[in-house]
């Protein structure tokens, strides 16, 4: 019921801090409703070690960034927080580690299909390896059409939500096009899934290949994007393209969240996402695609930050 992601730009985060700031997102979304949450990180294990890549060579696709660690709870915040920590723990993962570039995501549910558990609860994932990740506010009305197509092609699916056929189609699009030695950006693998769906949603996915970058897309749904400049002008942004805002390669944090209320205690430069907008964030700049179903050539939009 609530989504939020933060990613850090050309400024150095400790592990820890990149937590408390997603579990705060959460905690801000709390008093909308949720039966469950959870969040994705960086490990510091590379992916191939973690599980070799189906149908392909080493070195054949881009490189790929870690293998993600994700974190999925029943129940309260409070309880995703402490088990957070003593997995943490257990795994035995650095929280001192810096980033100067990371991207994380982070959800809390309220079931529509499915009851709530930790393997219902969201980040859903593409499958071993968690290639793809996504969080979603919404249904997917079509989802048991697309499962169904999906399990044809050898898709194991873990959860009952409507979500898990996103990440999974996600990893569908993205490896027929590598089968076929061609390469596809993130937001044309999104802009391909989207074409796919039917429903109300708001989406925001993850991904080892394309590793620091985010997308966030809308139908029917309210997402926010957040964009606090970390160079003292903060109060310049205003009405500014966000596009050229963005491409300067300033040390900046961006964020996604369903709700305003997420954001403000961050940043006052914020955007209202539109119906069928697709937000790619790489290399810390923003480029906003307007999807059109008629359209294989989705048209680039340009939108101004605001208060
Ligand atoms: N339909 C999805 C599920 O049941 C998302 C629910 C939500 O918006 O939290 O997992």
């Amino acid at each position: 019921c609530g989504i939020f992601a933060y990613l850090n730009y050309n400024v150095a985060r400790e592990r820890r801090y990149i937590l408390e700031v997603l579990l705060n997102g959460l905690r801000r979304l709390e008093y909308r409703g949720y039966d469950s949450s959870g969040i994705a990180i960086d490990s510091d294990l590379a992916p191939a070690a973690a599980m070799p890549e189906k149908g392909r060579g080493e070195g054949e696709a881009g490189p790929r960034g870690p293998q993600p660690l994700v974190f999925r709870q029943e129940g309260k915040i409070e309880s995703l927080v402490g088990s957070v920590y003593s997995e943490v723990d257990e795994m035995d993962i650095n929280l001192e580690r810096t980033f100067l570039v990371h991207a994380g995501i982070a959800h809390t549910r309220w079931a529509t299909h499915g009851v709530p558990s930790p393997r219902n609860s969201h980040p859903q994932s593409s499958g071993a390896g968690d290639e793809f990740l996504v969080v979603h506010n919404g249904i997917i009305t079509n989802y048991e059409v697309l499962k169904e197509t999906l399990v044809r092609h050898g898709f194991t699916f873990e959860s009952e939500t409507d979500t898990e056929v996103i990440p999974k189609l996600a990893k569908f699009v993205f490896d027929r096009a590598h089968d076929g030695e061609g390469t596809v950006t993130f937001s044309q693998v999104v802009i391909e899934v989207m074409r796919q769906l039917e429903g109300a949603y708001a989406l925001i996915f993850k991904s080892s290949h394309y590793p620091n970058e985010l997308i966030a897309c809308t139908r029917g749904s309210t997402l926010i994007l957040g964009v606090k400049e970390l160079s003292g002008d903060t109060d310049k942004p205003l009405f500014h393209d966000v596009k050229a805002l963005t491409a300067n390669g300033k040390p900046k944090e961006l964020f996604f969240s369903s709700d305003l209320c997420a954001i403000v205690e961050h940043t006052k430069n914020y955007l209202a996402i539109e119906d069928n907008e697709v937000v790619h964030i790489k290399d810390g700049s923003v480029s906003i695609l307007k999807f059109d179903y008629h359209n294989e050539k989705p048209a680039s939009v340009q939108r101004a930050l605001s208060f």
